[in-house]
């Protein structure tokens, strides 16, 4: 599929269970836009988890720790809305292997992508949170 937002590519994934259980949205995938970073819910996604190594090398190497990254993207934007989720995601990504602050900033500092919120504020926030 394409982006909804930006109709640039999208890369699928399947969300696990424990991870779900604090995303806004039940379906059990979804599809991350690489450019804009929009993430979607999807009722298909592939079983396969995929490289996310098109959208950034930003993303942590851990197949598991990349999809909670993915995952947080998408409750990044609503920030204030999802404290306790993006606490209980980011911390799915740590245990992981991911520094999920760290890797925002590399986000950040990607010129290939484009993101559709300014994630350099909202990293300083989530700094706040977890
Ligand atoms: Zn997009």
């Amino acid at each position: 599929m394409h982006c909804p937002r930006c109709d640039a590519a999208t890369v699928a994934f399947s969300i696990p269970d424990d991870l779900r259980a604090h995303l806004p949205d039940d379906r059990p995938g979804a599809a991350l836009c690489t450019r804009c970073l929009a993430v979607t819910p999807v009722d298909d996604p592939p079983t396969e988890t995929p490289d996310f190594e098109p959208v950034s090398d930003a993303f942590p190497a851990n197949d598991e720790a990349a999809v909670a990254f993915a995952c947080l993207l998408a409750l990044l934007d609503s920030l204030v809305l999802y404290r306790a989720e993006l606490d209980a995601v980011a911390e799915y990504a740590e245990t992981r292997g991911a520094d999920v602050l760290r890797a925002l900033e590399r986000l950040d500092a990607d010129e290939s992508v484009e993101p559709h919120l300014d994630i350099d504020r909202r990293t300083r926030q989530l700094e706040q949170l977890i």
